[in-house]
């Protein structure tokens, strides 16, 4: 095995695994991120609009490594800016594949350097310290060690192989449903809108109180119409949705939701399929057992668009998410976890490291879908033991598999705060190396904090 050290390595390119590296790197220590697909980025390339970052307020709970990689994204084009669902959220919608630039180009500004193909298959210790991690690639196996571990796997892979406890999915096994997203061009957005206030009925609006703001659905509409960007939520219960799954025009679904990727190529991104709720994202016999069954309800949905949605009629489809998106799996226990509780209650905590704002959102088989707003259109805090799996004293998580309960996970796992878990991670890493703590809980939190303010992160008020 060829051997080589570095003072951190994160694992997983993700929107928590890219955050980390630039954040460690930004602060000056050698990085390298370890990820087993072709190009990192993770679900930030798949067009899927980016929730959490903001509350309903309109508000950004998430800034510094997000809003470089979002002035990447601005500079080429590339950004859409943040829009309003008039349902429950604001979000960041962004083109994907000028995400990849802008991705690449956060990752080379600070020096980051990246392995892929490259899958982590176990792990070297020396009592309950991690002092190495083994790759696998087309080069054969590596061993690559490092000082600190940041576990940006989205399954907490590496935090599980060294010996980290975990839990994972609801009190009788199940998990959230696999899905595929996809994207669809030459959509005439007026058209579209147009149907959504003509028949508000078949849309999700004002589902957080503060969203609703006392107006009705119809004027809600309106609204999102005079938007005039395509952020439209058709929900599985309104009459044009469960007419179509009556009648198997369309697989059971809670919801098509549909958000603008590129106005040029007059592109959106569609989240409709689903394949329930017992594919663990962990065996990946079953997940390549689902990704035909997705790909047919990509091609459905589709057709489905293009017969019964006004503004569809011309569109055609462009491209599929790079692969299989997973929503849960693991969650990696921490010095704290994160609750449903806390988060809906818009909770804040001396130890916050990181924010999130999105509403607790578990995805079900069929038509399920478990929505619930955080209080006032606010956000709440994630603090910094949520990303300190116990008894492990140079490993960091970030990213969907932090320490946190079922419901905490539903909101912490969209690509905001997960944006947010990487900058903290990375950024600690390089305050433990560049001291010469050998355990990340010798690391004041206060200084950690103060480090993540001067670099733009969002860590006060915001409701
Ligand atoms: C269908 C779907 C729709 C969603 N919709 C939205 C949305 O609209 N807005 C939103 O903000 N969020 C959405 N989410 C949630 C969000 O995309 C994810 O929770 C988020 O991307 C998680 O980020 P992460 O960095 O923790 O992990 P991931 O994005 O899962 O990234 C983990 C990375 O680690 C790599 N990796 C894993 N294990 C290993 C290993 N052993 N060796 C090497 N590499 C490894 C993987 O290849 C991957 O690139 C959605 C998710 C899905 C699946």
């Amino acid at each position: 095995m060829t051997h080589e050290h570095h003072d951190v390595i994160v694992l997983g390119g993700g929107p928590a695994g890219i955050a980390a590296a630039a954040a460690a790197a930004k602060n000056g220590i050698d990085t390298l991120l370890v990820e087993a697909g072709p190009m990192p980025g993770g679900e930030l390339l798949s067009g899927m609009s980016i929730d959490g970052l903001l509350n309903a307020r309109g508000q950004y709970v998430v800034g510094g490594i997000s809003d470089e990689l979002f002035a990447e994204c601005r500079e080429m084009g590339g950004f859409l800016g943040p829009l309003c669902d008039y349902r429950l959220i604001c979000y960041v919608c962004c083109d994907p594949e000028i995400m990849k630039i802008a991705v690449s180009r956060l990752l080379r500004r600070y020096g980051s350097r990246s392995l892929l193909h490259t899958l982590a298959t176990d792990v070297v210790t020396d009592g309950s310290r991690v002092t190495g991690l083994v790759v696998a690639n087309k080069g054969g196996r590596m061993l690559l060690g490092a000082d600190y571990f940041l576990d940006c796997s989205g399954d907490g892979d590496l935090a599980v192989m060294a010996g980290a406890p975990y839990e994972a999915g609801g009190s009788s096994g199940e998990l959230q449903p696999v899905s595929m997203a996809f994207r669809m061009v030459d959509v005439q957005t007026e058209a579209l809108l147009r149907f959504v206030v003509d028949y508000p009925e078949n849309v999700a609006l004002g589902e957080s109180e503060y969203i609703r703001g006392g107006r009705t659905n119809g004027e809600l509409a309106v609204e999102l119409a005079r938007q005039g960007q395509p952020c439209v939520f058709f929900k599985g219960n309104g009459p044009l949705l469960a007419q179509a799954i009556r009648d198997g025009e369309m697989f059971p679904t809670a919801l098509v939701m549909i958000q603008p990727t590129s106005a040029a190529r007059r592109e959106v991104c569609v989240n409709a399929t689903r394949v329930a709720s017992t594919v663990p994202g962990t065996d990946v016999a079953r997940l390549s057992e689902a990704l035909p069954e997705l790909l047919e309800q990509v091609w459905t949905a589709a057709s489905f668009l293009r017969r019964q949605v006004p503004g569809f009629d011309s569109s055609t489809l462009s491209g599929t998410a790079p692969r299989v998106g997973i929503r849960e799996t693991r969650r990696i226990m921490g010095e704290h976890v994160l609750t449903g509780e806390e988060a809906v209650a818009a909770a804040k905590h001396s130890e916050v490291v990181a924010k999130g704002a999105q509403h607790v959102d578990i995805h079900q088989a069929g038509t399920g879908q478990v929505r619930i707003p955080i209080a006032d259109g606010g956000s709440y805090d994630i603090p910094w033991g949520c990303l300190v799996p116990k008894a492990l004293p140079n490993v960091m998580v970030a990213g969907r598999c932090l320490s946190a309960t079922r419901e905490g996970m539903a909101t912490a796992r969209t690509m905001g705060p997960c944006l947010a878990m990487g900058q903290a991670v990375g950024t600690a890493a390089a305050l433990c190396v560049r001291a010469g703590l050998r355990d990340v809980r010798g690391l004041a939190v206060a200084v950690l904090q103060q480090k993540l303010r001067e670099q733009g992160a969002v860590l006060d008020g915001v409701r």
